[in-house]
């Protein structure tokens, strides 16, 4: 047999890894959903004038081996020097085994966020673990997990500290040796908000006028000191006495909560989690238990579950701003769980005697390296330090600074005659004799015999990382399994759809994924010169470039780290350009009842009021409440805060009134861009009139979700705002994040998609996603009332079902649907965002027909399980629905039940060999609230829970 041309298929790679449905596959939808092609259906859904008028073209698709090839040649335009920089950014060993069980490891990486405990233990028993390091090495009771980077937690204590301080004082004190990046981080949060910052030495700190103060431990240039007295003095003042701290060295010295102090914050990144020129890593924060409730950021917690056995999951969520919204404790949403992850496996990894092991050889090499400058004349700064020390060079500050980079080493320029040096896990005696070199000197390093150089007073005495999770077997098969164990415990996306409404867990594909871990994306300090991340640069013009395109925008800010900080930068740099114009005063914020509940937390730490929005009966703002709105503030009016497609998941017509009413009474027009999943390549938030976006790359760009972070929430601006930006952390005003470019590291996943999709690939993805919604509503109609549509019947790229009908009929609420989803093995849809008793589902273009026909069949099952109840044929009380989710545990154990174990586990959807068994039955969120237990219980208490 001979092949002619013609046999061969149409291969079209770029469009098959991120589009579930098969050309035949989508024909078929077509018909269910009754449009007589995509076209048409699209047509339908999107009306004519919010359409962009020219296709996306990013040139020609490349297929995976290209892509990669690539990257390789942009990557290799990074030069991987050996950066002895410090500031906060340390060289790390990330262990193998995390590597490529946690970092590389999807069952880890594409989880979402736990809010559903149940089918989440894993990662909640590993950001336990993390917590309980962060508790035990600060010597403070209770820790979140985590933060978004070192820097943010600064601020974040700061405004914390405002809120639980018992004094009337307006001032916050900066020892002036934070890392610098903090010093500026914290002045952009406190302007807004009429902090007044004194930035001094320790000695001048005046407590009498200050809320609270921060100090740096150790000092950003090196030297060590005792904050007891500082500490003493903020609490006779009834102040509060924060302490940033570096957790490695907490491992010798004395900790935070020895000194007296209330809050302690810091990086874990030299935890296991490479540089990557800025992020992601996990920011901590821990305090004392009476101040949990102020805290920001996750805390996860110990419950108990209907049978009485121990539960973990998400405490305190009331604190939240999906709850409390402007009210809430910050706007801290995703933030960084794989990294809080993978230092909290790092600490179990190399248990406490390991982690003293490494912190003691970075000193004593330190001290080595201080000895031999010194033997040779130089003077070194400090007398006490750990693994930083700050060298008088005079005049040849930039001599050395260039001979360190012939010899491949990045130093730190202090002022303009000295030298800073941190070394770190990865420093070898080659290292140090090179940084010799670099001043100058021809030593060996054995030449030396260290000494310590830790005042007596200073040296850490209590115990730490004594819980026996940290004392397991050294060896690395029991790691492995251990980290086995949790992943299976946990439903991510590589196991079943994750159908979020709103949060778009889609595809993150293996190509894309590769690159990060590469060390020419890795092992870059965020401060080194710009001309050694010369890939870097490339990628993000490039990448920028091409969000400018989808978005309508003329400029983009890679800053922000989340969606939240996107919106926070967003809000920031409209207040920049209202007080550019002389409209300082501008300060309402517009947002519809139906907004996410962090764009209400964001308008609120930009300083300004909120005015909600009501929405009309058909979901849409109700365009006459918000003229109404418009015209009262209209000379206060700073901005608007709108979600397009709509929370309600609709592309409303009136969005482009709504911009102008905005800007004809003199204010912005924010466009959330979390939903933009619906409109990449159809419609652009630039052209229907908003002045500024957040992206959720994390979202609709690919990023995974990692159990609730990381993230990058860049934002788009059009040309009037551009000045207004995030500056440089290190140089400029406004700076929002530690680093310059948020978590550069994660921009490689983004730019793979767009030039592996195309401006055509992109836009398609966008497409089915919608028709995948469509199918979805059409296939569930009549067994659930689909809310919201447009004037045609159409959705976007979400729909929204109503359950609370079942709550009269059948006592069933939203609750019981998510937990017998379970047993079909599926998470969870939305649960009542933004309609209290609803579910929102998006199934994204990610997922095939199949996948879309199980979850409708298990949703059509738990229907029919509802009309069970209803018509009295089940248990009122006693049925699969409130009894969900089944364990095996519950399979194996007397049956007490009035329907069958076939019917208990095995719903539509399970499937029969492949089920997904949850660890726990139904978590109990009140009973974990009110016994409040957020680090690791005594191995003893394991089955004491239990009744
Ligand atoms: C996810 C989301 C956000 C917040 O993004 P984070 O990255 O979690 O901070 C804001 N608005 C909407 C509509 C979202 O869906």
């Amino acid at each position: 047999m001979t092949f002619t041309p013609t046999d061969y298929l149409p291969y079209d790679f770029a469009n098959r890894r991120h589009i579930g449905p098969s050309p035949a596959e989508m024909v078929q939808m077509l018909k269910v959903v009754g449009a007589a092609s995509l076209d048409a259906l699209i047509d339908d859904t999107l009306p004519k004038k919010i359409r962009q008028a020219k296709p996306l073209d990013f040139g020609k698709p490349m297929s995976e081996r290209e892509l990669l090839h690539h990257m390789k040649i942009v990557a290799s335009k990074n030069i991987v020097l050996t950066s002895l920089i410090g500031q906060g950014y340390h060289g790390t060993v990330t262990p193998p085994a995390i590597q490529r069980n946690i970092l590389e490891n999807p069952a880890w990486y594409t989880a979402y966020t736990p809010y559903q405990p149940e089918i989440s233990q894993g990662r909640l028993e590993a950001l336990l673990n993390f917590q309980t390091m962060v508790s035990d090495l600060t010597g403070l009771e209770i820790a979140n997990a985590s933060l978004l980077d070192e820097a943010t937690a600064c601020a974040e204590a700061m405004t914390m500290a405002q809120r639980v301080a018992k004094t009337k004082a307006k001032g916050f004190f900066v020892d002036e040796n934070c890392h610098p990046q903090n010093i500026a981080v914290i002045k952009t949060r406190a302007a807004p908000l009429g902090i007044e910052i004194t930035v001094g030495k320790p000695d001048d700190l005046d407590a009498s006028v200050v809320f609270g103060a921060i100090f740096q431990f150790p000092g950003t240039y090196g030297h060590l000191r005792d904050f007891t007295p500082e500490m003493e003095k903020l609490h006779a003042t009834k102040a509060i006495g924060i302490i940033a701290a570096d957790p490695l060295s907490l491992t010798l010295l004395k900790e935070p909560g020895a000194m007296g102090a209330d809050i302690a914050v810091g990086s874990t990144q030299r935890f296991g989690v490479p540089v990557g020129y800025g992020g992601p890593h996990a920011a901590y924060m821990a305090t004392k238990q009476s101040y949990a409730r102020s805290m920001p950021g996750r805390i996860v917690g110990v419950s108990i579950d209907s049978h009485g056995n121990r539960a973990y999951r998400l405490s305190l969520q009331t604190r939240e701003q999906h709850i409390r919204r402007e009210k809430a404790t910050s706007n801290v949403c995703t933030a960084q769980a794989l990294l809080a992850v993978m230092a909290g496996f790092y600490a179990v990894f190399h248990g406490p005697e390991g982690l003293r092991a490494i912190a003691q050889r970075i000193h004593r090499k330190t001290a080595r390296l201080a000895e031999g400058l010194k033997m040779a004349g130089f003077q070194v700064a400090h007398v006490t330090f750990f693994d930083t020390i700050t060298v008088d060079v005079g005049p040849l500050q930039a001599a050395v600074m260039k001979s360190a980079v012939d010899e491949g080493i990045n130093l730190r320029a202090v002022g303009d005659t000295q030298i800073g040096i941190t070394l770190d896990e990865r420093t070898r005696s080659d290292t140090i004799e090179a940084v010799w070199r670099a001043f100058g000197i021809e030593r060996a390093d054995k030449d030396y015999t260290p000494h310590y150089h830790v005042p007596e007073k200073l040296i850490r005495t209590s115990d730490y990382l004594t819980h026996p999770v940290f004392h397991m077997n050294r060896a690395e098969t029991e790691m492995m399994r251990y980290m086995r164990r949790l992943a299976d415990r946990d439903l991510a996306l590589d196991r079943a759809m994750i159908p979020l409404g709103s949060c778009t867990m889609k595809l993150n594909s293996a190509a894309e994924m590769m690159p990060v871990s590469w060390d020419e994306f890795a092992l870059l300090h965020p401060y080194i010169p710009r001309d050694q991340a010369a890939g870097y640069m490339e990628m993000i013009d490039d990448l920028s470039a091409k969000l400018c395109d989808v978005t309508g925008y003329d400029a983009i800010s890679m800053q922000p780290n989340s969606g939240a900080q996107g919106e926070y930068a967003g809000l920031l740099s409209i207040a920049g350009y209202h007080r550019a114009n002389d409209q300082g005063h501008r300060n309402i914020c517009l947002i519809p009842m139906s907004a996410h509940g962090t764009n209400p937390a964001s308008a609120h730490m930009v300083g300004w009021k909120v005015v909600p929005v009501q929405s009309a009966a058909n979901g849409d703002i109700d365009l006459d409440d918000f003229r109404a709105k418009a015209e009262q503030h209209a000379d206060n009016l700073a901005a608007c805060m709108i979600t397009y497609p709509s929370t309600h998941g609709v592309f409303e017509e009136t969005v482009t009134d709504v911009c102008q009413i905005t800007h004809d009474h003199g204010g912005q027009v924010y466009i959330d861009g979390a939903n933009m999943n619906a409109m990449v390549g159809l419609s652009r938030p630039g052209d229907l009139g908003g002045d500024v976006s957040h992206l959720n790359l994390h979202k609709t760009f690919c990023i995974p979700h990692g159990g609730g972070g990381p993230g990058m929430g860049p934002i788009g601006v059009k040309e009037h705002l551009i000045a207004h930006l995030p500056g440089d952390p290190t140089t400029g005003d406004g700076a929002v994040s530690a680093a310059a470019f948020g978590s550069p590291s994660l921009l490689p996943i983004s730019w793979a998609y767009c030039l592996m999709m195309g401006g055509d690939g992109l836009t398609q993805a966008t497409r089915v996603a919608i028709l995948n919604a469509n199918y979805i509503a059409k296939r569930l109609e009549g067994a659930f009332d689909v809310l919201y549509k447009g004037p045609t019947g159409r959705v976007a790229h979400e729909c929204i079902i109503d359950t609370r009908p079942f709550a009269d009929s059948a006592h069933v609420s939203v609750d019981d649907i998510a937990k017998r989803l379970i047993d079909c093995g599926f998470h969870a849809p939305t649960m009542s965002f933004p309609i209290a008793g609803t579910l929102m589902i998006e199934p994204t273009e990610s997922e095939n027909k199949a996948e879309l026909d199980r979850f409708c069949d298990a949703m059509l099952g738990i229907r029919a399980e509802i009309a069970e109840i209803e018509n009295g044929t089940a248990h009122p009380k006693n049925n699969p629905l409130m009894n969900a989710p089944h364990t095996m545990e519950d399979l194996v154990k007397d049956w007490d039940r009035p329907y069958s174990r076939e019917v208990g586990c095995f719903p539509a959807g399970a499937f029969r060999v492949d089920k997904y068994w949850p660890s726990v039955n139904r978590v109990d969120n009140v009973w974990g609230d009110r016994n409040l237990t957020c680090t690791c219980p005594p191995m003893d208490t394991y089955s004491e829970a239990a009744e």
